[in-house]
């Protein structure tokens, strides 16, 4: 027996946050859109938790901004580093304009649970939870949707537009014919849980000396614990045992040195492969990738989620008046890489040198800066801590929502 075949507007592959934003916007535009997501649900721990001020002022122009701030989450006015003992005030969200002045930590998974939930009032609006993407369908050269595994079996979805955001391992994109292009990352991420100490200290995006860089981002009832390490070191970690990493971490993030017990199993501790790469081109006719699918992005500066966001908004905005017309020029798919690609590339640059900051830490040569350089980031730091604000918070060319047609 043949696949059912369902006709949209769009088809998404993956609901991240990039597919999940995308879904709702075109929704709310009247189209028919299906978001596939390949897993039950969307718990999935150590993903990108940070709501940056300009997700929401997307979510504000949405008219979703205060529902979604009545969810238990954590706002952060802004992150102190601790440089070598020294406590230095780098980001300072609540130097940016009202409201959108603080930095939220909600689970990705309330995020995304949220807009399914604002997105299913829409009557065009579908999402297909446990249904993979499995491959493109092509006429000549032309992208007309995707076959998918679901749990009623083999499906068929013909769409105008069928969007890769599936994420920084796209199976949409090589079947494509896209490839990345991949910038050399010295460094990988250790995440794990460890409770609240009952020494409260001040919100500290990290701690980095010659012993390493240590990450504490607070959580509701516990600490998101990081440790950077460098690329590939885990084997190395593992074999010097639990001890070994537990004394390392303690030594670097002294205010959670009493609760780094609660380490007692590897399972505990999970690895991100820190990874950043862009696709050169992002779309084919009848195709566009978005999010990490086109662009993976480091952890630095935790903008990872809000960069998907903007791709979502900037492609919504670009496409929902031809999909509504049953037409997805590629004019307008090109436009949106063209929008995205520099702030995207620019923010990559910055992580990369960020990077090449932290590898110098972990590689245990000692201190991180020198007085002179310590004593000209404290003069700096008023002015430092607006520009990091604006450069994270904000993002290079932040994309506002188009009314609706
Ligand atoms: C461990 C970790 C920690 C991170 N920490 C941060 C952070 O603190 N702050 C931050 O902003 N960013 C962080 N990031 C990055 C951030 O999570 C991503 O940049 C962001 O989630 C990208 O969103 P996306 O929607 O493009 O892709 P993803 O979030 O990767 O979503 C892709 C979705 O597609 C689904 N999927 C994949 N393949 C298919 C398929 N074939 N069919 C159907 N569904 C499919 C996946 O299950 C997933 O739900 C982190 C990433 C990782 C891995």
């Amino acid at each position: 027996m043949s696949a059912p075949v369902l006709e949209r507007d769009c088809v998404i592959a993956g609901g991240g946050p990039a597919g999940m934003v995308l879904g709702h916007l075109l929704a709310r535009q009247g189209l028919r859109v299906t978001v596939l997501e390949k897993h039950a649900d969307f718990f999935r721990d150590f993903r990108g938790d940070t709501i940056h001020p300009s997700t929401l002022t997307v979510l504000g122009e949405l008219g979703l901004r205060d529902r979604f701030l009545e969810l238990p989450l954590t706002r952060i006015d802004g992150l102190d580093v601790v440089i070598d003992g020294h406590r230095l005030d780098l980001v300072r969200f609540s130097t940016l304009p009202a409201p959108d002045d603080f930095l939220v930590l909600a689970p990705q998974w309330d995020l995304l649970d949220f807009l399914a939930r604002e997105s299913a009032a829409y009557a065009g609006y579908e999402l297909r939870m446990s249904t993979e993407a499995t491959g493109l369908i092509l006429e000549g050269d032309r992208v007309v949707g995707v076959r998918a595994t679901s749990p009623e079996g083999e499906l068929e979805l013909r769409a105008t537009l069928t969007v890769a955001a599936d994420g920084r391992h796209s199976t949409l994109r090589p079947e494509a014919g896209l490839e990345p292009v991949e910038t050399g990352v010295a460094i990988d991420v250790l995440w794990f849980d460890l409770p609240r100490p009952a020494e409260p200290f001040p919100h500290t995006l990290g701690y980095v000396d010659g012993h390493g860089i240590g990450l504490t981002i607070p959580r509701d009832d516990h600490y998101q614990a990081g440790l950077v390490i460098p690329k590939g070191g885990i084997d190395a970690l593992k074999q010097q045992g639990l001890a070994a990493f537990r004394a390392l971490y303690a030594q670097t993030c002294p205010p959670l040195a009493s609760v780094v017990d609660a380490i007692t199993d590897w399972n505990q501790v999970k690895l991100l492969s820190v990874q950043i790469d862009h696709l050169e081109r992002w779309w084919r006719e009848g195709f566009v990738a978005i999010g990490d699918a086109a662009h993976a992005m480091s952890p630095a500066g935790g903008v990872g989620v809000n960069y998907a966001i903007q791709d979502a908004v900037a492609l919504a905005n670009e496409i929902a008046a031809p999909l509504a017309r049953g037409d997805a020029p590629v004019e307008r798919l090109e436009r949106v890489q063209q929008r995205r690609l520099r702030p995207v590339l620019r923010m990559q640059r910055i992580q990369a040198a960020v990077h090449a900051r932290m590898a110098r830490a972990v590689s245990g040569r000692g201190r991180i800066l020198s007085p002179v350089e310590l004593a000209a980031i404290r003069a700096a730091q008023p002015l430092i801590r607006r520009i990091t604000a604006r450069v994270i918070g904000r993002g290079f060319l932040p994309e506002h929502v188009a009314p609706r047609n």
